[in-house]
């Protein structure tokens, strides 16, 4: 095994102490139902969603499946409870025990967690823990100390002394969360920690191939104490229960994350009511290795960059551009190692890569990779599906793309790369920025001044040097361009959940 392979097995491969699929399936499902004003409730028509398992293309569990009359009594619930105020009235330490609570109770049952999530989306279960599990109990921890930490201002007024004027930061009223199927736990904590932090009451539509992790995390919720018709989960298609949810006048604001297009009919629906908007949607992002980057460090960083979570990540780095000096050699042992990464089933030892999340996903990313070998792309390594049951897909790189190639301009959402040469600086910022997404990038280089020269040019929301895919909760996160509007996570994020309003008092 090269010395490549195994850093990347132990930074994001499974490894011999996960859970056999035998056990994790043995365990069952702990909800099925909606979760609406603190209650387990059925579909109104009594509609079910089928489960399926990415790594077996089986059945699962049928969940209820939320219509728009289940999602009009789940945003009638939430309104309740924020209009009679059980929770925006709490006192701001109460509120952050509870959030406090809820990360203590996730990390009680982070195993449950993290089999739910393999189980539903098909990441390795050592990915779900590192990623959902621990990225889900951060941001709950680090919003109960927000909660306390969220003050106005007094303002001094230009023209006279004779008043008191101050602004106060004031919850929205009910916020719609619309989440896609990546991070099934912890994409609703990104939006539920500060949504809850800032007073709001939640509807939370998990999307229809992961809802079984959101459940769990209602329950969590409700054992931490949070007030029934806090937060609502409406497990459900786009179409009905988001289309629901994103129009519904009785909605302040909306949180999405998904895709671009999804984005687009979303702030079509908030316009009809000016509902307040966060969009975090799609990504195509660079990653560029410089002459003097420490190779070692940069191969493996680009490889965690696009392979880790099966390419499923808005902020993959999908367009490699490494310098030309050392171009051949870059490619060489990046193709190499992505031809070597263990592709299989979450639950088994040696996994790095698991299943795609469905098939009708994976014939998608199948079309890329065709279309990208149609137009004359290069293969260096994998390009192919995986015979069998299970949604998997060979890690594949390209290389010899043109700029206009589908493969170079559009989100795959898999584990496909494109490796580009580039001769200097002006060159490849002009390359990065070549995209209608400006979500992240990444910078390999030993030169401070070059991280910095070039880093100030990339059109996008957040930038890693020597590093790829550094999230934290103190950190905003969220993209330039089409790759949404708003921030989540930091303190920025407050402003996505909160009005400002201002007082001026004459004084007499
Ligand atoms: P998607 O847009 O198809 O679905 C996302 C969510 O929106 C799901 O819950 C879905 O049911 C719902 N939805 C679909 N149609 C809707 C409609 N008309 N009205 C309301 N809701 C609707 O996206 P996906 O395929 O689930 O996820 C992949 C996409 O998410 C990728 O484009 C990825 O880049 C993006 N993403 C972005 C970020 C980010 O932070 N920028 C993070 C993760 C994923």
């Amino acid at each position: 095994m090269s010395a490549d392979l195994r850093t990347i097995i132990t930074a994001i491969g499974n490894g011999d102490d996960v859970p056999d699929r035998a056990s994790a399936t043995a365990a069952g499902v702990p909800q099925t139902r909606l979760h609406i004003d603190g209650a387990w409730v059925n579909a109104q028509d009594g509609g079910l969603l089928p489960v399926i398992d990415p790594a077996t293309g089986a059945d699962i569990v049928e969940v209820s499946e939320a219509r728009a009359s289940d999602v009009d009594r789940a945003v009638t619930a939430a309104r309740r409870a924020f209009d009679d105020g059980p929770w925006s009235e709490l006192t701001p330490v109460e509120r952050s025990r509870v959030l406090w609570r809820i990360a203590e109770l996730i990390d009680a049952r982070r195993d449950e967690f993290a089999r739910l999530v393999t189980l539903e989306h098909g990441k390795p279960y050592k990915q779900a823990l590192a990623a959902d599990v621990a990225g889900a109990i951060a941001m709950f921890e680090y919003f109960a100390g927000m909660a306390t930490q969220l003050n106005g201002r007094k303002v001094s007024l230009t023209f006279s002394n004779d008043f008191h004027a101050y602004t106060e930061m004031v919850p929205h009223g009910v916020c719609g969360l619309i989440v896609p199927w990546n991070y099934p736990l912890s994409a609703p904590a990104w939006k539920l920690a500060p949504a809850l932090a800032a007073g709001n009451t939640v509807v939370l539509k998990p999307a229809e191939a992961t809802p079984l992790t959101a459940l769990l995390l209602a329950e969590v919720c409700i054992e931490a104490g949070l007030p029934a018709g806090v937060l609502n989960v409406v497990p459900g298609y786009g179409p009905t229960a988001g289309a629901a949810l994103a129009g519904h006048p009785g909605v302040d604001k909306v949180s999405f994350t998904g895709s671009t297009t999804t984005g687009r009919a979303i702030a079509a629906a908030a316009l009809e009511n000016f509902q307040r908007l966060t969009l975090e949607l799609g990504g195509k992002s660079p990653n560029i290795i410089l002459d003097d980057a420490d190779l070692d460090e940069a191969v493996i960083g680009a490889a965690l960059g696009v392979f880790s979570n099966m390419g499923e990540q808005c902020v993959a780095g999908t367009r490699l551009y490494v310098h030309e000096p050392v171009y051949e050699e870059v490619l060489e042992r990046f193709a190499g190692l992505a031809a070597q990464l263990p592709v299989g089933d979450g639950f088994a030892p040696d996994t790095v890569i698991g299943p795609l999340v469905s098939a009708e996903h994976r014939a998608r990313v199948a079309g890329y990779v065709d279309a990208g070998i149609s137009d004359g792309a290069r293969v260096m390594s994998g390009g192919q599906p995986i015979d069998g049951e299970g949604n998997y897909f060979q890690p594949t790189v390209f290389a010899d793309a043109t700029s206009q190639m589908s493969i170079l301009r559009e989100e795959i959402f898999g584990p496909v790369v494109v490796v580009t040469p580039f001769s200097d600086l002006d060159q490849v910022a002009g390359m990065a920025n070549d995209s209608p997404y400006g979500l992240a990038a990444g910078i390999w280089t030993q030169s401070l001044s070059t991280a910095h020269l070039l880093g100030r040019r990339l059109r996008a929301g957040i930038v890693w040097v020597n590093c790829y895919g550094v999230f934290d909760p103190g950190l905003p996160f969220g993209g330039f361009k089409r790759s949404g509007w708003g921030r989540e996570m930091g303190t920025e994020v407050i402003q996505e959940y909160t009005e400002t309003r201002s007082t001026a008092i004459r004084l007499r």
